[in-house]
């Protein structure tokens, strides 16, 4: 075998792997949260975007394999950005056969005019952007509506919110819009950045450049992402551990007397949730250093006197 069709081979594994991994994962995070039921009409939000493609097409495969029938539709919104290329998604779209809406609206001129030249319109941008897909699933009747955010950008909103906002907060996999009337689901959330990325280049999808509308990058969540990446090369498993504790929450060892009633907790009953062995005689210890391990003095009821 020649060294070229070697690596060919090689590389034909790769993508392989990569396409069920993505699948895998995408599967899993639907089934782990009830994302896509019978019947639903799912309305994959559609920015031009690697994510936004992938997801699509990820969805589309996951559909033929579903034991369960959905329905897609994908939306993409013309925002009016100078120099958005109005016939690229048409085209891929109707090449894949898949039905779709374009909805044109010039939320650019807005931010350009509310927003001060040099500052980030992201923020205007995207709640002007939520509104008007709430409206179109509304019309579309939809009962999914489908973004393609990722892992990391689940872990960089937890981060942002952990410095800048001083909450334990990120963006759901699942979530009911205020009003109640909108489900948004997040299938990639399990999904890591750089898989998208190198899926996107395998599958060549026509990206369209987010840059467009002139806009500041959001230097917070920039930094969140370098410091994700950093300590990703740096200490192997760390980011794999944060985005593991975001499903493992603990609330009897946090501070928040909304989610865990500490003014109830009383000794006598065995408190809910983790063990914590901190301040109890721990087994193992009592093999292998006894002396260290104290013999738990027996709790006796108070006797009241009676009045
Ligand atoms: S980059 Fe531009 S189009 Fe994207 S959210 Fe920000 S302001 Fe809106």
């Amino acid at each position: 075998m020649t060294a070229g069709l070697r690596d060919a081979r090689r590389a034909d594994y790769e993508r392989n792997k990569l396409h069920k991994r993505l699948l895998r994962l995408t599967g899993q995070a639907i089934g782990d949260y009830r994302m896509i039921g019978e019947g639903d009409r799912v309305m994959v939000c559609l920015s031009g975007g690697k994510d936004s493609y992938a997801l699509l097409d990820l969805l589309l495969t996951l559909r033929e394999r579903a034991p369960v029938d959905f329905e897609i539709i994908a939306v993409n919104l013309d925002q009016k950005q100078p120099g958005f290329p109005a016939d690229v998604l048409p085209r891929y779209l109707d090449g894949i056969g898949v039905p779709y809406r374009i909805e044109t609206q010039d939320t650019y001129s807005i931010v350009t005019r509310v927003i001060e030249p040099g500052r980030t319109m992201c923020s205007l941008c995207s709640r002007l952007r939520r509104g008007i897909l709430y409206r179109l699933a509304d019309e579309l009747g939809a009962t999914r509506i489908a973004l393609g955010h990722h892992r990391d950008d689940i872990l960089e909103t937890f981060l942002l919110n952990l410095f800048h906002g001083g909450k334990l907060k990120s963006m759901p996999p699942k979530l009911v819009s205020d009003d109640g009337r909108h489900m948004v689901v997040r299938p990639l959330a399990y999904v890591e950045e750089r898989d998208l990325e190198a899926y996107a280049q395998w599958r060549q999808f026509p990206i369209i450049p987010c840059n467009l509308c002139g806009s500041q990058p959001n230097l917070q969540r920039q930094e969140m992402k370098k410091m994700l990446r950093d300590w990703e090369r740096r200490h192997p498993g760390r980011v794999d551990n944060a985005f593991a504790a975001l499903s493992r929450v603990v609330p009897t060892h946090l501070m928040d007397r909304g989610l865990f009633d500490f003014g109830a907790l009383e000794t006598g009953e065995t408190p809910p949730g983790e063990p914590e062995l901190g301040f109890d005689p721990d087994p193992a210890l009592r093999a292998v250093a006894p002396d260290t391990v104290t013999t738990p003095i027996p709790i006796r009821p108070i006797r009241r006197e009676q009045p």
